[in-house]
């Protein structure tokens, strides 16, 4: 298929592979994070680290929209979902979140609660069409990249004078959890980066200009990528460039899809309905301030959270669940004790197992032998190292 099969050619990703092993420099350690969900899953789906020198590492990011909605906004879904006069339209991924008291949207839904999954607002519009004497809130998640089709069917709800349906927002926005990672000396000391790949789907929204900050003002390489092996092997030689010429610039190595001004329609119509939020909760970041849009006041009748008067009650995740380290790049999912024995895609116990861009459920479909067998190791070593001090205690003691 024209654009997908020759950006998957194994030879060529061995080649690429051979150029980075001969240009990253002995002793040196080069530490990118991919931002996005999208390269995780490829990194993990097509092998690429296993292409990759030792001394290159790749740090998942929060790029996941699913991922990062925190606990208490998916308890804000469930409550809104269980009142009888709302219908509650959502995405299939949202479905199977866990929220803080282990109830889901899946498992409210077996329990009476009128929730629908859909494939676009569109469906949801529809919705609110057939049935004006159902209340139809739209479960609005995601990135800059599904932002336009949330404000496209606001401003078609207003044209058609619909009074019956309503979003609840939970859109966020990608340059602001960048800084976030590189901006909060904590955060930078705790997970050292020299780059990033920096997001696909995204960028072809934003285009590459928004990046600049973290070139200028933090130091890092950043290569704009797309979602291909290729894509990605290309996009890690680039950064390794970068760092040895000691140039920490945006590149964009998607230019088949990315412009510098992005998708200038696409963020008028968005600016339209949306404007910023002050702060925002994200899973594993925290509050980050300005990181998330609202509907604006003129759409206050479309807005789930003033209509119903929503409130959000920050909530724990489920303490030995991981997520949120594996989310600011701190660990990774073999790291955490219920990955593959506990949570499984089949029984998630955090975000990250249950969107296919999460982290966990990359490394389970594609890479959990490979991390059965790292854990294995893990748990060999420490029954070694606790075997030797046993017996060095028994020397000591004879
Ligand atoms: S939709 Fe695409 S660009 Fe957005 S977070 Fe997911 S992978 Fe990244
Ligand atoms: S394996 Fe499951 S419980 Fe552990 S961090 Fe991943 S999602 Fe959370």
């Amino acid at each position: 298929m024209k654009y997908v099969d020759e950006y998957r050619d194994g030879k060529l990703a061995r080649k690429i592979a051979g150029k980075i092993r001969d240009e990253v420099r002995p002793g040196k350690s080069y530490r990118f994070m991919e931002f996005c969900g999208g390269h995780t899953h490829a990194i993990a789906r097509y092998g690429l680290e296993d292409l990759l020198p030792p001394n290159v590492h790749m740090i998942h990011g929060p790029g996941c929209p699913v991922c990062v909605l925190p606990v208490g906004r998916m308890d804000d879904a469930i409550r809104l979902a269980r009142r009888p006069d709302i219908t509650l339209c959502t995405y299939a991924d949202l479905m199977r979140v866990p929220s803080s008291d282990g109830m889901s949207l899946l498992k409210a839904k077996a329990a009476g609660a009128d929730i629908r999954m859909v494939y676009s607002t569109l469906d949801a519009l529809r919705i609110a069409r057939a049935e004006p004497e159902r209340k139809v809130v739209f479960f609005a998640i995601g990135f800059e990249t599904t932002t336009p089709p949330t404000a496209l069917a606001l401003l078609n709800a207003r044209s058609q004078g619909l009074k019956n349906f309503f979003v609840f927002c939970n859109h966020v926005l990608t340059p602001a959890a960048i800084s976030a990672l590189v901006g909060d000396p904590k955060a930078a000391a705790s997970v050292p980066l020299d780059g990033f790949v920096g997001p696909a789907h995204v960028s072809t929204v934003i285009g590459t200009k928004p990046y600049a900050e973290f070139a200028e003002n933090y130091g890092k390489a950043v290569v704009i990528a797309g979602f291909e092996p290729l894509d990605v092997m290309q996009a890690i030689l680039m950064l390794v460039r970068q760092i040895n010429e000691g140039r920490h610039e945006i590149e964009n190595e998607y230019i088949r899809a990315v412009t510098p001004e992005g998708n200038v329609k696409a963020q008028d119509v968005v600016a339209k309905v949306f404007e910023l939020r002050e702060a925002f909760e994200w899973r594993g970041l925290g509050a980050v301030p300005f990181s998330a849009l609202k509907l604006r006041e003129e759409f206050a009748a479309f807005d789930a959270e003033k209509v119903f008067d929503i409130h959000t009650v920050a909530a724990q995740d489920n303490p030995a669940c991981e997520c949120g380290a594996i989310l600011r790049g701190e660990k990774k999912p073999v790291d955490c004790k219920l990955f593959g024995t506990v949570c499984t895609p089949d029984n998630p116990m955090g975000s990250c197992m249950v969107s296919s861009e999460g982290s966990c459920a990359a490394h389970w479909t594609y890479g959990r032998f490979r991390d059965a067998g790292a854990a294995r190791e893990k748990v060999d070593a420490s029954f070694s190292q606790k075997r030797l001090a046993n017996q060095k205690a028994e020397r000591q003691a004879s």
